[in-house]
């Protein structure tokens, strides 16, 4: 059977008069992530699991932050097209699982609207993707609210 799984990692900075998207929802908070793109961490995250679960690379070498291209893009793209390119090698998606790491906001009430924007561009069902999320105990740049981190696995079914 062609099981193939996948691990992607990401970070980003929080700065002050950026806004805060994770999982291709946008959520109230007084700082945002820094980055080329919306610098959304989960969905790059997930990107990179997809990438190398069918061993294409990194998210870096698809949608360089050095192409004006994909200034200030909505991540939301950026996760189509990788589908795009892991079905196109035959791959089908059958789960994804994820963790965000990070001290402020609680994202607690915008978990299931995080799930069904990623269901519906990964074409699973929400119950194929799971988001769970944890503090640092205040500890390190996370603790400090100088960034956050996701990570996602996802296994795919050629
Ligand atoms: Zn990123």
């Amino acid at each position: 059977m062609g099981y193939r799984i996948g691990s992607g990692v990401d970070f980003h900075q929080l700065a002050e008069g950026r806004d805060l998207w994770i999982g291709g929802v946008k959520i109230p908070h007084h700082k945002g992530s820094l980055g080329h793109s919306d610098a959304d961490v989960l969905l790059h995250a997930i990107c990179d699991a997809l990438l190398g679960a069918a061993s294409l690379g990194d998210i870096g070498q698809h949608f360089p932050d050095t192409d004006n291209t994909y200034k200030n893009i909505d991540s939301k793209i950026l996760l189509q097209k990788t589908v795009e390119l892991v079905t196109a090698k035959g791959y089908s998606l059958v789960n994804i699982d994820s963790t965000l790491c990070l001290q402020a906001p609680k994202i607690k009430p915008y978990v299931e609207q995080m799930r069904e924007v990623i269901a519906s561009i990964c074409g699973v069902t929400v119950e194929d993707v799971s988001i769970k999320a944890t503090t640092t105990e205040q500890m390190g740049f996370v603790g400090r609210e100088e960034g956050l981190v996701a990570y996602a696995t996802i296994l795919l079914l050629k």
